[in-house]
């Protein structure tokens, strides 16, 4: 495997990345140290690497000297190129004989396109490897101190994503199922038609006063958190001026954050009583 002599893996039997391969790899939600051992193996050995808009630029310098890096996401208020060129010029990469890294942000398997990108390597019999990612849904709310799950909160949790490939608000979620069933529910790319969105989760019963975070910049040194209800939340963020890469987070697991946000130093346990959170047993 040439690594490139730069620090090695610890001992395993790591994957050599053959020739006219494609390996689809995600990057987790920002900080570099989210990315996977099996992703750090295949920057190490990657002839070219092409790398989306939400993709850390510090990862690529992790990358074999002499890799190529390519770009394919939105820039500079440029339209992103087409799902259908990218694919293609993976295909056209592998064909040609390189060991292809596709590197996107969080998991390539969550609201990331990647089983299309997957699909076209499959109808063009390009071989591919999938390394699974941090999704910023789940590793991006650990760094604002939210657990997606906790057990006396809830036994589920959705995941959705508030546009669709138009931009608009999605029109295929059953907002009122999602309402009624769903106790916490993690949006991406909910920023936009947020208003809407809040709404319709008041609509199908949900308390106005329900919490909500939005956690911007997850994982990254600029992460910023915004505590609100659902009722104020899209008012709260257009007075905040919060911008996207963002999660927004409704339900019982948000104020956990209030003894949970390890990043902003150690809460004072009396925050347990004020949450309504000190285990029965403990002092
Ligand atoms: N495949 C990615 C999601 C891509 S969709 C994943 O698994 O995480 C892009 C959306 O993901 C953004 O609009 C935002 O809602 C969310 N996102 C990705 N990175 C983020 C980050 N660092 N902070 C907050 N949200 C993020």
């Amino acid at each position: 495997m040439s690594t490139d002599g730069k620090s090695p893996l610890p001992p395993m039997d790591w994957p050599d990345f053959q020739p006219g391969w494609v390996w689809l790899t995600g990057a987790g939600p920002g900080d570099p140290g989210l990315l996977t051992l099996h992703g750090l193996n295949a920057l190490r050995q990657a002839d070219v690497i092409v790398y989306d808009a939400l993709v850390d630029e510090r990862l690529l310098g992790w990358a074999r000297t002499g890799a190529l890096i390519e770009y394919a996401g939105k820039r500079g208020g440029k339209p992103s190129p087409k799902q259908r060129d990218i694919s293609l010029r993976l295909v056209e990469l592998a064909r040609s004989g390189k060991r292809v890294l596709r590197l996107k942000g969080g998991d390539p398997f969550v609201f990331g396109r990647g089983g299309e990108e997957a699909l076209s390597l499959v109808e063009a019999g390009v071989p591919f490897r999938i390394i699974p990612g941090v999704t910023a849904g789940v590793g991006g709310l650990a760094y604002a101190g939210i657990p997606v799950t906790h057990r006396d909160v809830n036994q589920s949790v959705t995941f959705l994503t508030g546009h669709d490939q138009n931009g608009l608000a999605p029109d295929r979620i059953d907002w009122d199922a999602i309402g009624r069933g769903s106790p916490v529910i993690v949006m991406y790319m909910a920023m936009k038609h947020l208003d809407q969105i809040a709404a319709k989760l008041i609509a199908s019963g949900r308390n106005a006063a329900e919490p909500v975070a939005i956690v911007c910049n997850a994982s990254l040194p600029d992460q910023q958190v915004l505590e609100t209800t659902l009722s104020r939340a899209a008012a709260d963020v257009a007075a905040s001026g919060l911008t996207p890469p963002a999660l927004v987070v409704v339900g019982g697991v948000v104020p956990l954050r209030q003894a949970l946000d390890w990043r902003d130093g150690l809460a004072d346990a009396s925050v347990l009583d004020a949450i309504g959170r000190r285990t029965r047993d403990a002092g």
